[in-house]
């Protein structure tokens, strides 16, 4: 059987990209999933994947929401509580950037966008993190986020999202080495370029998404970008107490070798 047969999971952002295919690989391991997102066709078409994945209909739970919303944590935290009586295992997947001033220094951007970035990939994971632990305390379970390698690297042009993706490389560390002490287990995972729809999320065009996609593509050491499912392997091995219960605090590089390349010899 199974480790997550009968397990209940939060997929944060699981309406498109890394956090479907996440939620979709759970849903084949028989776990029951909650999936969230603002677009209701996405997130239906996240549903019928996991269903397809063998899942049960009553299995899924959909909640439609904003992250950002103050009140979206309570909604999300007790809808899956009341529905499937427990939580196992809490994945903090939801996030982006903003390709409003591409090319702009980190000083010539609006604060506003900052706080955008904040709201969007840090307050929301401490909230939600936040009313998640007391269930996750019952069942000794886990909590995965996903950040990004722009978190520690200055790759991409969106100053405000690698300033914003730092703090959750540290509240990883922080909640791991508070919460390990009611065993909950806390990692991270930190994707390089992986492809999904998330530069058009941020205000791209299809044309600027295919090609940062292209390029990042011509300069990956394993010879190609990341698809959703090499992410979700991964958070489902760090959720996964019975194969990785040493790694508390970890964070894990999943960048096809891109942060290995040397930057004054890349062709070596
Ligand atoms: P996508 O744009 O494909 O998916 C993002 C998901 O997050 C969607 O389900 C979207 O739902 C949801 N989301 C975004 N904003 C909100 C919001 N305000 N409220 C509720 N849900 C929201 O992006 P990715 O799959 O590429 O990104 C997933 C995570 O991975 C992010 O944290 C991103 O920063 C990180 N990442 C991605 C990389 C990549 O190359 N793709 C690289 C490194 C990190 P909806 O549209 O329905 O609102």
């Amino acid at each position: 059987m199974s480790f997550f047969s009968e397990k209940v999971v939060i997929v944060t952002g699981s309406s498109n990209g890394i956090g479907r295919g996440t939620a979709v690989l759970f849903a084949k391991e028989g776990a029951k999933v909650t999936i969230t997102g603002r677009n209701a066709e996405t997130l239906r078409e996240t549903k019928q994947q996991c269903l397809q994945a063998g899942a049960r209909e009553e299995n899924i739970l959909e909640i439609l929401g904003d992250v950002t919303d103050e009140s979206f944590a309570a909604k999300l935290v007790t809808a899956t509580v009341e529905k499937f009586g427990k939580l196992d295992v809490l994945v903090n997947n939801a996030g982006g950037s903003s390709f409003a001033n591409i090319g702009k220094g980190i000083l010539d951007i609006p604060i506003a966008e900052f706080d955008q970035m904040m709201d969007l990939n840090v307050k929301q994971v401490l909230r939600i993190s936040q009313l998640a632990v007391p269930h996750l305390e019952k069942t000794k379970g886990a909590i995965v986020n996903v950040s990004s390698i722009a978190a520690r690297h200055n790759l991409l042009p969106f100053p405000y999202y690698g300033a914003a993706k730092s703090a959750p490389d540290q509240i990883t560390i922080q909640m791991a080495g508070s919460l390990i002490k009611n065993g909950i287990r806390v990692n991270s995972v930190n994707p390089g370029p992986v492809l999904t729809n998330g530069v058009v999320a941020a205000g791209a065009t299809k044309e600027e998404q295919d090609k940062m996609f292209e390029g990042a593509g011509q300069i990956m050491p394993l010879g190609r970008v990341g698809v959703p499912e090499d992410i979700g392997k991964i958070i489902l091995f760090l959720a996964n107490r019975s194969q990785s219960e040493i790694l508390i605090g970890h964070i894990v590089t999943a960048d096809g070798g891109i942060m290995i390349k040397s930057a004054m010899f890349p062709d070596s």
